[in-house]
């Protein structure tokens, strides 16, 4: 569909730019240049619109993170309101404002029990960061500073500062920087379908979670200050691991005395059905990371959610906590992110995802689960991982991972959609306000694009 206030005419000028002056995040910066950047000037409800006029689904929420839909007047009004009254001020010396008070106190109300306090960032990676420094320095607090070692998985995604990157299991982003920083260890990740070999998803399950009691005790359990994880693994390929899983990481942390941190950049804030994904999967953290939907993206704000443990024992016998960043807390941000979470819980629209909208979501991606190039469909909510494999129920990868999801993500583009390829995973998050109709033509889209993938390869 055409965009009426098209801008098209300043397409190739805008690509010029862009490629003169612009370097953007995760790029090959030469592969860019031959084709020039996608170009997006606005956006509605579930749609982004190119600089062609060219309307296109958002399957992807942004990057995970637009949950309550783009074009939301409220959020511009409050900003404004904040940037005329107090634009600014910090959180450092002993100073707070009334943005961030109401936020602190929304985000206590929507967090499991238990969790009344939060550290402000500017986004997921800060959040990373400062769980690194909040953990280490809750281990010397508590008269064990030799507990300095964090746990992580292969393939996680937490960030890309150094500290977000080490915690992360990408072997890519290693490589570059000289990382991990010291002291991060990385264990398996509950990737059935790439590693489970001939183990059913539950006993799979157990046995990767057992590789954390056994890096544990490899270490000794002095050394070790927490595991982190995402409830589901997003940038991943949306990994979901099966119900077993996090439970008995959850038994192991507390056998062996170590902090569990959820990062729930992107299972925060409604993308499974509930409000946070250790609540889906039924497990208890030390500590949470928070940021994307936090604001629904419309700002930069990030966090670290405190249990009242971890806090206390900060608070009690910490002294100074020597962390912090300028724009923690920013009033504007905090005025968007706690207006977010007043319409999230107004509107219902996570309850709407657990009960609706979910569930249809899944039920009618999984109608695609026989095609051809599908191996499997994970998910959950309103997130999920398409599979693509050379030959279905065998489970064959195709060789070369990452150039059949690349050709079925232009396809997808060309069909008006934005679903992203993590190698030959097409995954999908859309906006939360998403309809059961325009789920309808989004798994449509989803189908013409595997469709001309297959064709394309010779397999239709
Ligand atoms: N944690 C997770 C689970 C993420 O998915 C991301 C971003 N995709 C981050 C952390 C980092 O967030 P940011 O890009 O805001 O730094």
């Amino acid at each position: 569909m055409r965009n009426p206030a098209s801008t098209h005419n300043l397409t190739a000028e805008w690509q010029t730019i862009d490629a003169k002056h612009h370097l953007q995040p995760f790029t090959d910066y030469s592969v860019l240049h031959r084709k020039g950047a996608m170009i997006i000037t606005r956006a509605e409800g579930v749609y982004i619109y190119d600089s062609d006029g060219n309307q296109i689904l958002d399957g992807m929420a942004g990057l995970w993170c637009v949950n309550i839909g783009y074009g939301r007047a409220e959020l511009g009004d409050i900003a404004r309101k904040q940037i005329l009254e107090l634009p600014y001020y910090n959180t450092f010396f002993q100073s707070s404002h009334p943005p961030v008070l109401q936020l602190a106190q929304l985000l206590s109300e929507v967090s499991p029990l238990g969790f009344d306090k939060v550290f402000f960032t500017n986004s997921g990676s800060e959040a990373n960061d400062t769980v690194i420094r909040a953990v280490r320095r809750y281990w010397d607090v508590m008269g064990c500073p030799t507990k300095s070692v964090i746990i992580s998985r292969r393939n996680a995604y937490h960030g890309s500062t150094m500290g977000g990157a080490s915690l992360g299991g990408m072997d890519g982003m290693h490589k570059q920087g000289g990382l991990p920083i010291p002291n991060i260890v990385h264990i398996g990740q509950p990737h059935w379908f790439l590693e489970g070999g001939d183990l059913s998803f539950e006993d799979f399950g157990l046995k990767v979670a057992q590789e954390l009691a056994t890096k544990i005790d490899e270490l000794g359990e002095d050394r070790v200050a927490a595991f982190i994880g995402e409830p589901i693994q997003g940038a991943g390929g949306v990994v979901v691991p099966p119900d077993n899983y996090w439970p008995e990481i959850q038994r192991i942390c507390r056998e062996r005395n170590i902090l569990l941190v959820a990062d729930e950049v992107i299972t925060g804030f409604g993308r499974t059905g509930r409000w946070f994904g250790s609540e889906y999967f039924g497990f208890e953290p030390d500590l949470m990371s928070i940021a994307k939907g936090l604001s629904s993206g419309y700002l930069p704000i990030g966090g670290v959610m405190f249990s009242n443990k971890v806090a206390e024992m900060l608070i009690t016998k910490g002294g100074e906590f020597q962390h912090g960043y300028t724009y923690s807390g920013h009033p504007v941000s905090c005025a968007v992110a706690a207006e977010n979470i007043r319409l999230l819980r107004e509107e219902r629209v996570i309850e709407n995802v657990e009960s609706k909208v979910g569930p249809y979501f899944q039920q009618q991606l999984g109608l695609l689960g026989d095609h051809p190039i599908v191996g499997e469909i994970r998910g959950a909510g309103l997130i999920a991982g398409i599979q693509l494999a050379a030959d279905g129920p065998s489970k064959r990868r195709f060789q070369d991972p990452g150039n059949v999801g690349a050709l079925c993500r232009q396809h997808a583009i060309k069909n008006g959609l934005i679903m992203r390829a993590v190698e030959d995973s097409m995954v999908l998050s859309p906006p939360l306000i998403i309809t059961t109709t325009q789920i309808d033509e989004l798994v449509d889209k989803v189908k013409n694009s595997l469709d001309a993938t297959a064709r394309d390869i010779g397999y239709l």
